[in-house]
Formats: structure tokens, sequence, C-alpha cells
């Protein structure tokens, strides 16, 4: 009897550390309830006050596009002279990274060539605003860009500033650890020493769970704070963890699915401009239809593991 007390004592207590862990991905619910899990990405949950998107009010966003006049370019499907202007942070391999032939100037992945698909389908060209990750959505809001593809998880804080196009991947959080962690879930990252990047959903997840933590501009970073011994393990979205591993000798993922809610890249795109939406998911929901994004997703994964 005093065993089941105790053994129902440890499962409530486990229920609630669960909700705890699992207020992570789309949209950080801060309910304390247990039961739903995975769900959790796609639940309107109103939630208070995540970090990320609230910090890029105040960062200074860089380069205003040279020649046309920012402010007044709304409904309209583009973007001037037929140049439909995507902005992004080239620091997310496989969906977005620097490269000596990209396919759009020096930019290259999967983002990058759906970017592309989408302008030339539509009779336009597509350009790259490269820029920090925070400072996208206020790029976007200002006009500088059309819209933004950065492999940028919806979440119900960014909703309230842009809209989302239908998601085209989905991906999760994951942790990067060396290979002979004993981290194995993610509350044994408790007591570690944790990286994530700012204003990613990792940084999210992490402060969600109420650890601390260390954030990085880029996840090359944070990843090589790893490397070098100074911290335990990275909190990063899984397809851009695997091409770390990939690069870097040593180091192995652990993945937590009870813990990291699952979470969806759509592309954005200033709030009420329809048209330009219209177009973009008439174009995602075909190349999901056809196979066009995971072929892209198997090229640029296999591309990076056979480095
Ligand atoms: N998916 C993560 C987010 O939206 C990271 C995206 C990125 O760094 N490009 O925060």
């Amino acid at each position: 009897m005093k065993k089941a007390t105790k053994v129902l004592a440890l499962l409530l207590s486990a229920a609630m550390l669960m909700s705890v862990l699992t207020a992570c991905g789309g949209g950080a619910a801060e309910t304390t309830d247990a039961a739903e899990t995975t769900e959790a990405a796609d639940t309107e949950t109103a939630d208070t006050e995540t970090a990320d998107t609230t910090a890029a009010a105040d960062t200074e966003t860089e380069a205003p596009a040279a020649e046309d006049e920012a402010a007044e370019a709304p409904a309209a499907v583009t973007a001037q002279e037929g140049v439909l202007t995507f902005g992004t942070n080239a620091e997310f391999p496989p969906f977005e990274f620097v490269a000596a032939n990209g396919v759009i100037d020096q930019y290259d992945g999967i983002d990058m060539a759906i970017a592309k698909q989408i302008a030339e389908e539509n009779g336009m060209t597509a350009a790259i605003e490269n820029m920090e990750f925070d400072s996208l959505l206020i790029a976007l809001q200002n006009g500088q860009i059309d819209a933004v593809i950065a492999g940028m998880t919806v979440t119900d804080e960014r909703k309230e500033a842009v809209d989302f196009s239908t998601p085209y991947y989905t991906a999760t959080q994951v942790m990067i650890v060396k290979e002979d962690s004993d981290i194995a879930k993610a509350s044994d990252m408790a007591d570690k020493k944790i990286c994530v990047v700012q204003g990613y959903t990792g940084e999210t997840c992490v402060s969600d769970m109420g650890y601390d933590y260390e954030a990085f501009k880029k996840g090359t970073e944070a990843v090589l704070e790893l490397v070098n011994g100074k911290c335990d393990v990275v909190v990063i979205d899984s397809a851009t963890a695997q091409k770390y591993v990939s690069d870097n000798e040593g180091l192995k993922i652990v993945e937590d699915p009870e813990a990291f809610a699952s979470e969806e890249y759509a592309i954005a795109v200033q709030k009420g401009n329809t048209a330009l939406l219209d177009m973009i998911n008439s174009a995602i929901e075909a190349k999901l239809a056809d196979g066009t994004i995971s072929e892209l997703s198997a090229q640029y994964l296999d591309a990076d593991s056979a480095e």
C-alpha cells in the first residue's frame, strides 16, 4: 500500500515534469496538466512570452535593399521588376548555407532551391538577403524582403507578427553530445553546460525547461564549443544537427521525442499578403505532392553525409 502510494507519487511527479518538458517546440505552452505530448506543435496555446521573436524588435536590421523604396510594397505578389526577395540566415545547413556555387548566387541548400523554384515557376527571379536570424521578421514587416525562408518553425508567437505558408518540413529539436556522453534524455541536461543558438526554437525549449544555457550567434560556434569540451550539449534542429555531426568527429545525436515536440518549417510573408501567400502555398503544395521537397531534402542530406 505504502509502496503503491509512493509509486503513484512518483508517477505524478514524472507526469508533471513531463508536462514541463513537453512545453517546447511549436507553441511553448505553459499548462501544468500532463497528457498531450507531440501534438503540442499544432495546438493554439495563446501562450505568454517566449524569448525569440520579441527580441527581434530591438535588433537593427542590416543593409536595407539598395535601390527600392522599402516602405510601401505590401499586397502585390511581387516584388519590383519581377524579383522575389527572400530573407534568410545562411547559417543553417542543409537548408541554407554559403557555397562557392549556390543555387541562388552564393546561397545553397534545400530552402534556397525551393525559393528559386517558387520564383521561377511564377516568372520571377529569386534574390536572397542574408541577415541575422533575429532580424528576419522585422525585415519582413518593414518590407525590406518579400518573404522569409529560413528553416523557420511556425510558432504562435511568430504568427502574431507574420503569416505562414503551408509547412514544408517537419523537424524536432535534438541534442548533440560527445560520443562518450552520458546524456540520454533531455532531463539529463539539468546539471550540464548547455549551448543553444540565439533566437532559435532550441533556445525557447531549453529556457522553457528551466535550464541555464549559453546562447551563440551561430550553430557552428555552439558546436565548436562542444568539440572543444567547453560545453556538454548543443540543442538544435534535427537535420542541422545531422550535418554538424557528420562534419565533426566524435559527436553523436541524442533524441528525446517525449521532451521535444515536432516543429514545422514554413515560409513567412507579411501579414495580409494573401496574393503572395497563395502563390507560395500552391507551389509548396505541388512540391510536397510530387516529391520535389523530399528529393531535395534527401539530396542535401546525402551530400552532407558523403563528405
Ligand atoms: N527552426 C529554428 C527556428 O525557427 C531554427 C531556424 C534557423 O536557425 N534557421 O527557430
